[in-house]
């Protein structure tokens, strides 16, 4: 990035010799073949190498688009500057699609909740529980880059149907919730967790 920056800028300074035809045609293949790359992976993976691998090939589309247009517009105009201005389009381009998969890396290296996990929705689901008095030590953290792990400590008001509480509660949070690693620690008594373990 540094470098395409780096590179525009001397070139608006210094305009190089505007390039042939056969440049546009070699870029315009590369067009077709990194688009359909592209596509082949699809946009808005929820796995991060997949989104890596999209965004990677989007670039080098986009790159060949701008370098497609901008031979055409230089040749047509004769206006040197369009190359370099292409080149700084790009290079901020890139730089927003990367935002996002860096965001989440981040995230995922300090064990954040996960963009796609609504962690109000998680607790609402938990105090929903009729025999529920109250929960705490809820954490909820990526395992990989498409696996979410959540531990709950929860204490009910009953011992009555405890591994049939401990099924439905853990189903609820996975269909509607989307995590899959569930683990769920059931307490007793009348405290309502001041002095939790
Ligand atoms: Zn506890």
């Amino acid at each position: 990035m540094v470098l395409i920056v780096v590179e525009a800028v001397s070139k608006l300074q210094h305009p190089a010799p505007v390039a042939g035809w056969s440049v546009v045609l070699i870029a315009g293949a590369g067009v077709v073949v990194n688009g359909a790359t592209a596509l082949m992976f699809g946009r808005g993976h929820k796995d991060l190498n997949v989104r890596g691998a999209f965004l990677h090939m989007a670039a080098d589309a986009g790159v060949s688009v701008a370098v497609v247009v901008a031979g055409i517009v230089m040749m047509v105009t004769g206006w040197r500057w369009v190359d370099p201005v292409a080149s700084l389009i790009v290079a901020g381009a890139v730089l927003g699609l990367t935002w996002g998969l860096l965001r989440d890396a981040t995230n995922m290296a300090l064990a954040a909740v996960p963009r796609s996990v609504n962690a109000e929705r998680v607790e609402e689901v938990i105090a929903r529980c009729p025999s529920v008095v109250s929960y705490h030590d809820l954490h909820i953290w990526a395992i990989s880059t498409s696996d979410t792990a959540l531990t709950v400590h929860v204490r009910r008001n009953t011992h009555e149907h405890n591994d049939a509480f401990l099924d439905e509660l853990a189903a609820s949070i996975r269909e509607q919730c989307g995590i899959t690693h569930i683990t769920i620690q059931v307490e007793y008594g009348n405290n309502d967790g001041d002095n939790a373990y």
